[in-house]
């Protein structure tokens, strides 16, 4: 019997000119970075924390924060492929994971399959990638910052 868990996750980090941007698992060239002693790759943040929050195995910060120090600056890819890695160490199967990119920049749509195949990879399972915007409202649609929301499934038999 399979038995299907669910999982959430959110993540946010403000715009930070000078710095590369990362997102979804790619490299966005002319669009301002994101703040963060990471990448602050919002989507494979939030993809992280969905599949952390599945597993059971706790968040982020509980997995590579401050006391971790070996996984400081590590890529949000490096962190995803990890986190797989965790999830299935812990007696898991992973389903998919459906990440939402909220933003005004970068458009998420022309490269979609790009960073689907990206995140797949890192995560071994199905990673699909959409991306909308809030009509101008909050800091996603003030262009401040950028959000990625994710939910994962991972399974037992
Ligand atoms: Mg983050």
């Amino acid at each position: 019997m399979i038995i299907p868990r669910v999982g959430i996750g959110t993540d946010v980090h403000a715009f930070a000119a000078g710095r590369p941007c990362w997102v979804a698992g790619l490299e966005w060239p002319g669009v301002d970075g994101l703040a963060g002693h990471s990448d602050g790759d919002v989507a494979a943040h939030a993809a992280c924390d969905a599949l952390l929050s599945a597993a059971g195995l706790g968040d982020l910060g509980a997995n590579y924060g401050t006391d971790r120090p070996e996984w400081a600056g590590a890529s949000g890819v490096a962190l995803l492929t990890e986190t797989a890695r965790r999830v299935r160490a812990a007696g898991f199967e992973i389903g998919n994971v459906s990440i939402q990119v909220v933003g005004v920049r970068p458009k998420i749509g022309p490269r979609r399959a790009e960073a689907e195949a990206a995140l797949s990879t890192a995560v071994g399972a199905t990673v699909t990638v959409s991306g909308t915007t809030t009509d101008g409202l909050g800091l996603t649609g003030r262009g401040e910052g950028l959000a990625g929301l994710a939910v994962a499934v991972v399974y037992t038999r």
